[in-house]
């Protein structure tokens, strides 16, 4: 019996090799990776460029802890990733994962509070539902009761608005009117919780995997910003799953041009080939901060030159193969597509997203938006007949622990339409099967 666990004792495949779109277990059953893992993989597995990369890096040097040393792999993936970022967005700091990251934006946001003598501002306001990570910083922001409750003793739980799902609650997400009515639920929020205690707000600019790929309705982020200025509080952008092209711009803001504060980035960065995520902030935050002694906070893996060169290469391949641009052509064509699922499987009640940040969610009626029961587990069920067929896609609960299933169809940038005919048709197998 194998010694790991991880949420369950469930066994899975022993994975042998990866490349490109596709991976092969132990017994040479292939599977078509249409979740990016977990919407990791942005640049597909086993690129040339990367190992390569990786390797010239592993023979130079593998480790420079922070206090010792700068080293050219972090200095050069920290301006290739600033260049990308809006304006003002230029100070970075690395880390090895999307909770890291979400962490390390809270505790900048309230160092950065303390040093500008507004030591009152502490609560983050976030969404339900939402994913910002595991650990109890990012935990006690995320807005999914399932997996905040058993810690609640343990944390401080931040306030929360709901997100803006306007096809749950009848409302024309394309209308100005419906992002302004969501967002001035967070200029209410901010009342209630008293403006002078309230520090910033985090957001991811299309929902990951707690929404299902809910992309912002018209004007949301933009009155969001207002709000954020009106207030004094700052602006925090969650695109550990959104970033990297995901959703066919290199940041998922970038569909709005809004301007963050911070920039919390992980998973496609990395592109599963290291451990990497980063916090990059506007340097009107940073500079007060070193100037009143420096940040109080630091991960012992922080800047790893491994990481930072699979980094660095992965964000060449996104510009040499134009995968934004790939994402939004593809997505397009993919969305296209699951909204003819959603035609032919009556179960399917809303199809959503932006670039390859997709999904599909069951309902039981689609017009009175009824979810299908939970004791069906319905979302597991889906993906596990999928995998049978060699398959892989990503499912979570959508409707905060109550009930509701979505599957999130996520595979990496480089897709061509072949992958899409592939996809749609595993995915309409599987519906036929799953009814
Ligand atoms: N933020 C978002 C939006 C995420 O989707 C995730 C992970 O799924 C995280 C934060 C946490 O990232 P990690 O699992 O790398 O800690």
């Amino acid at each position: 019996m194998s010694k790991l666990f991880y949420q369950g004792r469930g066994r899975k495949p022993v994975l042998d090799q990866a490349r490109g779109v596709y991976m092969w277990d132990k017994n040479g059953r292939r599977y078509l990776d249409g979740s990016s893992g977990a919407m990791v993989c942005n640049i597909g597995h086993s690129n040339d460029h990367v190992l390569a990369a990786m390797q010239r890096q592993m023979e130079k040097s593998t480790f420079g802890y922070r206090l010792h040393f700068e080293t050219e792999a972090s200095e050069n993936m920290a301006e290739k990733l600033a260049e990308k970022m809006p304006e003002g967005l230029d100070r970075v700091f690395f880390v090895s994962g999307g909770s890291e990251a979400v962490e390390s934006a809270m505790k900048l946001a309230r160092q950065y509070a303390l040093a500008v003598g507004q030591g009152e501002r502490w609560k983050i306001i976030s969404r339900t539902p939402s994913y910002h990570g595991c650990t109890l910083g990012a935990l006690a922001t995320t807005g999914y009761t399932t997996l905040t409750a058993p810690f609640e003793p343990m944390m401080r739980v931040m306030p929360k608005v709901p997100a803006p799902r306007a096809y749950l609650d009848g409302l024309d997400p394309d209308a100005a009117a419906t992002g302004r009515h969501y967002a001035d639920m967070l200029a209410r929020r901010i009342e209630e919780e008293g403006p002078e205690n309230v520090l910033a707000f985090i957001v991811e600019p299309i929902g990951g995997a707690s929404t299902g790929a809910l992309v912002s309705p018209a004007g949301y982020l933009e009155r969001v910003r207002e709000i954020c200025d009106q207030y004094g509080i700052l602006l925090i952008l969650d695109e550990v799953m959104t970033g990297a092209g995901r959703t066919g711009a290199f940041l998922g803001v970038d569909h709005w041009g809004v301007r963050p504060d911070i920039v919390v980035m992980s998973k496609g960065i990395g592109s599963g080939y290291a451990p990497l995520g980063a916090m990059v902030a506007d340097r009107r935050l940073v500079e007060p901060v070193l100037d009143a002694g420096g940040f109080a906070h630091g991960f012992t893996y922080a800047g790893n030159p491994l990481a930072c060169a699979a980094g660095l290469a992965v964000l060449e391949e996104i510009d040499r193969q134009d995968l934004c641009t790939n994402a939004a052509a593809m997505g397009e064509k993919l969305l296209a597509r699951l909204n003819g699922l959603m035609q032919r499987h009556e179960i399917i009640g809303d199809v959503r997203g932006k670039g390859l940040l997709t999904a599909f969610e069951f309902m039981s009626d689609r017009s009175t938006k009824a979810p299908l029961p939970k004791q069906l587990n319905a979302h597991q069920r889906f993906v596990d007949i999928a995998y049978e067929r060699g398959l892989i896609v990503y499912s979570r609960r959508t409707r905060d622990g109550v009930e509701g299933d979505h599957i999130l169809v996520c595979p990496p940038l480089i897709l061509n339409e072949g992958h899409i005919d592939e996809i749609i048709e595993g995915l309409d197998e599987s519906l036929v099967q799953f009814a």
